[in-house]
């Protein structure tokens, strides 16, 4: 089957081959800014991202008038997807002005380099006023690109398609049992969180693992970043990372199957979209639900300490004294921690709450951003009963609100809630996917998320798809469900 055949979608995806190639150079540039860039080419490699953006803009209006010829056109679902995404592109780029744009790629910048310094010394009173700058720059850019409820909705469906206060309050409707929850649960950290590793040993044991769940190394590398990430430059050249931190295994082996669960994502996407608009990921949150999938369900079970034994001891020999069992509760233990990054399973959602309402406070002007600390204290301590240790263990931890990203928070939530709707999906078709895992069938795993997921890019909405591949749309009351069967009685 040809996937776009009409001529008017042809055309336009001729002509779409310049901002496709700029999105890819801008793609490169950000993987080289957070892996081996030198700290002092962050001015320029920030001026040549913004004038490719500016590039991009202009390629973008061009195709206004295609866009809107197609439109009218009978369309298979590939091609409506094409003029679903280009037309999201076009509203964000003809209604917020360019002098906004710019304004915000300033204030961020300022911002990003403020923070760093207000964490350092844990200073929030540092950090104030280019925060109430920012927000001020983001309400504006709502007002730009319109809402009907409210100024937060126009920013959640920048990363989420479709989006709002609305739906986000029903998802956020478990937060009362998943706090009951965490505090029933919450114990004390694992002591193999102080066994040190050696780093060649740990590096070879990511490579080995995320081979053995499907990563392709002719179609992707793994390197080492500050802060774990996916980059999916094209189809065929997909980049993840991990971080090392010569103890405390999880963190790495967990970032580096995490970021797996994104890159499968991206290399399973139908070849025949590549290079198109609707050829990555459909929204932030689908994306964050397959590597919560990897993270969540298969790399913290049982099962994958049972599969991936003999290389885990083998590279890391320290835990034959502690055997499996033991390894498992390291990998799933529930413990206090403040920093979201760290967060498991149990509480993870919780953390992100307390950032939505912040930010949903601070939008709608019932809350100003002198209050955020005690507001962000106040909301901690109702979750998890007891206080952060300082602001930098508190509401200065994120690097997202001085990037300008507000609305980012909650698409994580949708990811750690999908994730489990997705498992028990595909529960039905191939028997539970920890099974799979026991002996080692990732290949009916992949296999799965590929047709019901990833094959299908931007094709269909994320509420759409979620559809399709689940048979309902989103319900969090799953997730607390599996997590009371896997947390409670243990
Ligand atoms: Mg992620």
């Amino acid at each position: 089957m040809k996937v776009f055949e009409n001529h008017t979608i042809v055309s336009l995806l001729k002509e779409y081959q310049k901002v496709w190639a700029l999105g890819y150079a801008s793609s490169v540039l950000g993987w080289d800014k957070n892996t081996y860039m030198p700290p002092k080419g962050a001015e320029a490699r920030g001026a040549a991202v913004g004038e490719l953006r500016a590039l991009k803009r202009f390629y973008m209006l061009q195709l206004r008038h295609l866009v809107e010829k197609a439109e009218k056109e009978e369309l298979n679902d590939f091609e409506r997807g094409v003029v679903r995404v280009l037309k999201r592109d076009l509203h964000y780029f003809e209604s917020v002005p360019e002098s906004l744009i710019k304004k915000e790629a300033k204030v961020t910048a300022e911002g990003y380099v403020t923070w760093v310094q207000a964490k350092r010394r844990s200073d929030f009173r540092l950090f104030a006023p280019k925060l109430k700058e920012i927000f001020e720059v983001e309400k504006e850019i709502a007002e730009h690109l319109g809402y009907d409820n409210h100024p937060y909705d126009a920013l959640l469906d920048l990363y989420e398609e479709g989006l709002t206060v609305k739906k986000c309050e029903d998802l956020f409707s478990i937060v009362p049992k998943l706090s009951k929850l965490y505090k029933e649960v919450v114990g004390e950290e694992h002591p193999l969180a102080e066994e040190k590793y050696d780093r060649d040993a740990m590096y070879a044991l990511n490579k080995y693992v995320v081979h053995i769940l499907g990563f392709d190394f002719s179609r992707g590398r793994m390197d080492v970043s500050p802060h774990p990430f996916t980059d999916g430059i094209d189809i065929n050249d997909v980049r993840i990372t991990t971080w090392y931190h010569e103890k405390d295994f999880r963190r790495s082996l967990g970032a580096a199957v995490h970021e797996f669960g994104h890159a499968l994502y991206d290399l399973q996407i139908d070849p025949a979209l590549a290079r198109t608009p609707i050829g990555e990921g459909v929204s932030t949150g689908v994306h964050e639900s397959q590597s919560r999938f990897w993270e969540n369900i298969v790399w913290r079970s049982r099962t994958f300490v049972e599969y991936f034994w003999n290389a885990i001891s083998t590279f890391l020999p320290f835990v034959e004294d502690y055997g499996k069992e033991e390894v498992y509760k390291y990998f799933t233990v529930v413990r206090r921690e403040p920093i979201r990054v760290e967060a498991d399973e149990v509480q993870y959602v919780l953390h992100v709450f307390l950032r939505y309402k912040i930010e949903k406070e601070l939008l709608e002007g019932s809350l100003e951003v002198s209050e955020v600390p005690n507001r962000w204290n106040e909301l901690f301590e109702s979750l998890f009963g007891y206080l952060p240790p300082d602001d930098a263990h508190g509401c200065l931890q994120d690097v997202h609100w001085s990037e300008g990203y507000i609305g980012y928070f909650p698409t994580y939530a949708i990811g750690s809630i999908l994730a489990v709707q997705i498992r028990n999906a595909m529960e039905k078709d191939t028997g539970a996917p920890e099974q799979l895992v026991e002996n080692g069938n990732f290949g009916i795993i992949r296999k799965w998320l590929k047709e019901k997921i990833h094959r299908w890019g931007a094709t269909y909405p994320p509420e759409e798809l979620v559809k399709r591949a689940t048979g309902e749309p989103i319900n969090p009351e799953y997730f607390v469900d599996y997590l009371r069967r896997k947390y409670c009685n243990r």
